[in-house]
């Protein structure tokens, strides 16, 4: 039997793991707890297993966080990981703290198919899939390393917030998400609401059904344009599900989503998609057809993109046609635009890999003023 990392199993599959090993259900959940409670790497520390069972896991299993490549600090509190996911790919994590929560934003895929014109990961190609054990391990390695370094007190937690929002279009990673979505709202894992776990895609009209069966969490569309004319060349896979499958689609959600809204993100690009024209259309789109709020990003820029970010004038006037048309518009703030960690601005670049450990920083952060 080949060393087997638990991090790639919600409770479900260490269950059966478990049982495999001839072990009682319970014992899953215990261990289930020492892995994701309390950030265990040693099978030897969890104490309240049968000496027989650690060492019956010690040989069969692991519990194996991924590589740290690099870290960076924003001047607002902001902080980015890089982790090695091998074969010279890496994939980034981002911490934004706020007043009363932290957020963290994962990754999905090393690089991206979808391929977005604005977006620096769908720039960079498509790599590989993150496995289940990979997308857990980023929320596993911030949550237990925040709590040491805020000091955090014993049941308080760092992380209450999960978007996946970072590289990757994860309804294109579904078999692997959705067990990580089970472990981030699982009880005995990180038990956070499902209101609190934000999948954000480009539109998988399939996918979007599924996890409504599977494991319904607050959805955000990445739609950025009020029709398939502009959408399409922004967003190629709305050649494939266009907006008026995409909207059917999100109504279907609403269903069984724990918000009664979907949110629409929509990347504010410089003479493109910012003329009052577009807000209008965007009005008469989804006013009578989806309970929906508008986010709006102000574009990121970065080399190659060749776009521009709107100016902040075009954003509010935009802004207030949606506000006044009675659609709630909240405009993204730019987090961590100084370390490359804003929305769409992820690469995962190794460049330096071997000066990772000098180029560490570190910068004071609190989530939980007291
Ligand atoms: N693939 C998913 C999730 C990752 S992208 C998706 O597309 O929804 C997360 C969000 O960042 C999306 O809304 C995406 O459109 C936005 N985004 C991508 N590139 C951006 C950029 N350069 N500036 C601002 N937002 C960007
Ligand atoms: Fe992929 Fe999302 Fe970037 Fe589009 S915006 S390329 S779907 S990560």
């Amino acid at each position: 039997m080949s060393v087997v990392n638990l991090l790639e199993f919600d409770l479900d599959g260490l269950t059966a793991f478990c049982e495999q090993l001839g072990e009682k259900r319970f014992r899953a959940t215990q261990l289930f707890r020492w892995i994701h409670h309390k950030g265990a790497t040693d099978f030897a520390q969890m104490s309240d297993l049968a000496k027989s069972l650690r060492e019956k896991l010690a040989g069969v299993a692991e519990i194996k966080p991924l590589p740290l490549a690099s870290e960076q600090a924003s001047a607002d509190g902001t902080i980015k990981w890089l982790f090695d996911v091998g074969a010279g790919d890496a994939v980034e994590t981002v911490f934004i703290p706020e007043d009363e929560r932290g957020t963290l934003c994962i990754s999905s895929q090393a690089g991206c198919a979808v391929g977005c014109r604005f977006c620096s990961t769908g720039h960079q190609g498509f790599s590989r899939n993150l496995s289940t054990g990979e997308i857990v391990a980023q929320l596993w390695f911030a949550e237990h390393h925040l709590r040491k370094r805020l000091s955090l007190r014993e049941g308080e937690r760092a992380i209450d917030n999960v978007v996946m929002m970072g590289m990757g279009e994860p309804l294109q990673n579904y078999s692997a998400l959705v067990p990580a979505l089970r472990t981030m709202l699982d009880d005995h894992g990180y038990g956070l609401s499902r209101r609190r776990v934000t999948v954000s895609t480009s539109g998988v009209v399939p996918m979007i059904d599924r996890l409504r069966d599977d494991c319904p969490v607050a959805l955000a569309v990445s739609l950025h344009a009020p029709n398939d004319a502009l959408r399409d060349p922004l967003v190629p896979l709305n050649k494939k599900y266009p907006i008026d499958e995409l909207l059917d689609a999100c109504n279907r959600y609403l269903d069984a989503a724990p918000r009664d809204f979907i949110t629409f993100e929509y990347c504010m690009l410089d003479g493109v998609n910012d003329q009052p024209e577009h807000a209008r259309e965007l009005v008469a789109l989804l006013k009578h057809r989806v309970a929906c709020k508008l986010n709006l990003i102000p574009f990121n820029p970065f080399p190659a993109s060749g776009l521009k970010r709107s100016p902040r004038e075009r954003v509010t006037a935009f802004a207030k046609i949606l506000q006044d048309a009675g659609i709630v518009t909240t405009v993204r703030k730019t987090r961590g635009d100084d370390i490359d960690a804003a929305c769409g601005q992820l690469a995962g670049e190794v460049q330096d890999r071997t000066n990772a450990a000098t180029r560490m920083t570190r910068a004071p952060i609190r989530i939980h003023p007291q």
